[in-house]
This record gives structure tokens, sequence and C-alpha cells, in this order.
């Protein structure tokens, strides 16, 4: 279909489905949806607008959409045991920014984790709304363990008193404390937003705490290790769901996109089911076998000595390379990572020294622990015989083999 009507577009999308199948996906942020939410995601209801919410609608004919909206909400409900669900942000940073907007002023105090320690963008980088638009001070982690400061922390809440703290982040691979973030907010008097972005899928089977029973709102996406379509969701208790409605419709955004709520609602029901807490499991059992590889070797260095969900982070100054070359190198051999900033990072982010590792794309495959030793074993022989041809055709080899034999369901209906 597609290939007659646009072979360009055709042409390029096969291409980076092949790119999929042959690669191994190691990016902590992204994963391999079902068929079934690419057919939700893929269908007429692109063509449908429905600003408002279900029953209070601003065009007609949502008899339908409103059915399929109020399933998404009542699932999410379900999944993550929330009192208020709004499914409507097109993306994690615009479900942040609603929250900002619904409980707070420009100019108020916010205390969020830095960057370089493993928070994102919205939580007050200077390059971004959040930074520009309130005035962030950050939180990081401590210089021992690598793993968030909560006395720090406190105290430092408690110099400044925040309205709101912000936890969650997008590169660290520790348990989150939400009881102990909790106490410190309520010793101040702030807000608790968690952007669970990462570990929603964990948390949605209890493989990582929840935050939902501690936080005033919590943040997601819904494409990370909660497998669904790439977008955003708040959950948030009763209290402040009409001031969240509003800031994400009409404070911030129009017509929501409805063929993408669609496809939230097939993964959470696809989460819902029994299989989704094997699958978390296997996603921290995986990335925790190519952990164990890793903390044997000399060329690199575990972030924090390991790690309790979905990723980890790996510090290469030792191998005398940087993020950047490495990523680089793995690219070529058809495994892809991302290059990112440790904690106390002396390179700049264009260069990092260290790479992040995630195993929620490759789990989705049905790689298990052995294929993911094999995956690190890999990478440690990247980074030493990067400048040795043939030993990179060799492991470049080894990867086509070993995704070969781990097939991904390819869309049928472009055809
Ligand atoms: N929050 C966290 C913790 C993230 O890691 C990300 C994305 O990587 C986001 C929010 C933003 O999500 P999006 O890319 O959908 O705006």
């Amino acid at each position: 279909m597609l290939k007659q009507t646009d072979p360009a577009i055709y042409q390029l999308i096969k291409e980076e489905e092949q790119r999929q199948v042959h690669n191994i996906e190691l990016i902590a942020s992204e994963n391999i949806v079902s068929e079934a939410v690419q057919a939700a995601q893929g269908s007429v209801l692109t063509n449908k607008y429905a600003e408002g919410y279900p029953g209070k609608r601003f065009y007609g004919g949502c008899e339908f959409i409103d059915q399929i909206e109020s399933l998404a909400i009542d699932r999410a409900k379900q999944l993550f045991n929330a009192e208020h669900v709004n499914v409507q942000p097109h993306s994690g940073s615009q479900a942040n920014m609603a929250v900002y907007q619904a409980l707070l002023e420009p100019g108020d105090k916010i205390l969020g984790m830095n960057l370089t320690d493993g928070g994102h963008l919205t939580h007050g980088s200077p390059f971004n709304f959040s930074g520009q638009l309130y005035h962030f001070y950050s939180y990081g982690v401590a210089g021992d363990n690598e793993q968030i400061d909560y006395d720090a922390l406190a105290i430092k809440a408690d110099e400044i008193h925040p309205k709101m703290i912000v936890a969650g982040a997008s590169a660290y691979s520790r348990i989150i404390d939400f009881p102990r973030l909790r106490a410190i907010a309520d010793h101040v008097g702030a807000y608790l937003m968690v952007d669970m972005a990462h570990i929603a899928g964990l948390v949605a089977t209890g493989v990582h705490p929840s935050p939902v029973p501690y936080a005033d709102v919590v943040t997601t996406t819904t494409h990370k290790t909660l497998r669904g379509p790439r977008g955003g969701m708040i959950l948030c208790k009763k209290e402040y769901a009409k001031a969240i409605d509003a800031a994400i419709f009409p404070g911030i955004q129009g017509g929501p996109l409805e063929h993408v709520i669609a496809a939230k609602a097939v993964a959470f029901g696809e989460a819902l089911q029994p299989e989704f807490i094997t699958y978390t499991q296997q996603v921290v059992a995986n990335a925790q076998a190519m952990t164990a590889v890793f903390a044997q070797s000399d060329l690199v260095r575990v972030v924090s000595g390991g790690t309790d969900n979905h990723l980890m982070l790996l510090d290469l100054t030792k191998s005398g390379l940087n993020g950047k070359q490495v990523q680089a190198y793995l690219d070529s051999v058809h495994i892809t990572v991302n290059k990112n900033t440790i904690p106390f990072e002396t390179l700049s982010p264009f260069k990092t020294s260290g790479i992040r590792v995630g195993t929620p794309a490759i789990t989705s495959r049905g790689f298990k622990e052995a294929d993911c030793r094999l995956i690190a074993k890999l990478i440690l022989e990247v980074i030493e015989n990067h400048d040795q041809l043939a030993t990179m055709t060799r492991i470049s080899n080894d990867v086509l083999a070993l995704t070969n034999r781990f097939p991904i369901t390819q869309a049928k209906f472009l055809d």
C-alpha cells in the first residue's frame, strides 16, 4: 500500500525496520512494541479531533473515542493503583510541563536531580523551559557509592524550602527511596513529583517500588520499560485532578492524539497480563547479568557498582576512550548505545566519560542472561580491539548471528 503511494518513505521505513532487526538495541529508553500497539497507533483514530475529556468534548462524533480514552484511563488506574490519570500528554516532557504549570508559578523554587547524575532535561536544565521558567536547585549522588545522597538532599531542602521536589531520572541504576523523599518533602512543605518515565514498566509489576502512594503527582512516558507507544501520562491524587487536567487541556495542548491513546490502552492491557511480570523480571535479570561481566573487566567501571533496574552506566575512563568514541565503535558492529555523562563528569556532554546500556528492548526480543553475558563480552572486545579490522568484522558477524536468532515482529500493513 505505502509501497505504491510513497515509495521513498516506504523504503526508509523498511531500512529502519532492518536496522532494528539486525542491531542489538541497548538504548535504555527504547523498547519494541507489539504489533497490536502498532496497529492501534496506525489506525483511523488519527483522523479524529477530540478536544476535551471523555463526556466533555468540544467536538461531535466522539462516542467511540470517549470509550477508548476511558479504557486507557481505567487500565492505567488499575495498573498503577492511581486515583486519577490523564493519558493525553503527547510526551514525557509535556507531562512534566503540565505538572509545573498546574501546581507552581513561574519563578517558584524546585529541587530536582542534576543532569550529570542522571536527571532529565525537564528537571531544570538551563537549556530547557523548566530551567528557564522556574528557579531550579539540584541534588545528586554521593561521591562514595554514587547513589542518591538523601542526607544532603534533606539539608538542601531545609536550606532553600522548594515548593516542589522532583525525583526520577534518565540514567540512574538504583532503587529510588520514595518514602524517604516523601518525608523530606513533608518536612519542608513541598510537593513531591516523581517522574518514573524510565522505570514505569518495573513499577507496574512491583519489580521497582511504586511512587504512587507517596508522590502528589507521578509523570511517565509510555514508551520505555512500559513498552507502549511514544507518549506521556500523568497520575495524581484526586485533589489535583482538576488542576492537572486543565494544565494539559486547554493549558498546553489542543487535540489529544487518540490513535496514540488507543495504543496506550493496548499497551496497558498487555502490561496487566502475567507475562509482563515475567518480562520485567527478565529485564532486570538481564541487566544484572551484563553488569556482572563488566564488573570483572579492567577496561570499564560500573557506576555505583551494579544495577537494580533496567540500565547500567559504564565509566570508560580506564579504557582511554570517551563515550562518543565507544558509541561510534559499537555502532559500526551493529550494537546501539548512547554516550552518557557519569557522576562528577569531567568531559563535555558531547564527549562524555560513559555510556548508558539498557535491556528493555533486547528482553522484548527474548534475550536471556547467557545472551546478555555474550553481549557484554562483545562490548568489551570492541573497546579493546576497535582498531583491529579482523576482530571488529568477526564481532559484527557475531552480532548478526545473535540477532538472527531473535526475530522482531514486523508490521504487515505497510505492503
Ligand atoms: N523524563 C525522563 C526521566 C526521561 O528519561 C525522559 C526521556 O528520555 C522524559 C521525561 C521525556 O520524555 P519525552 O522524550 O517523551 O519528552
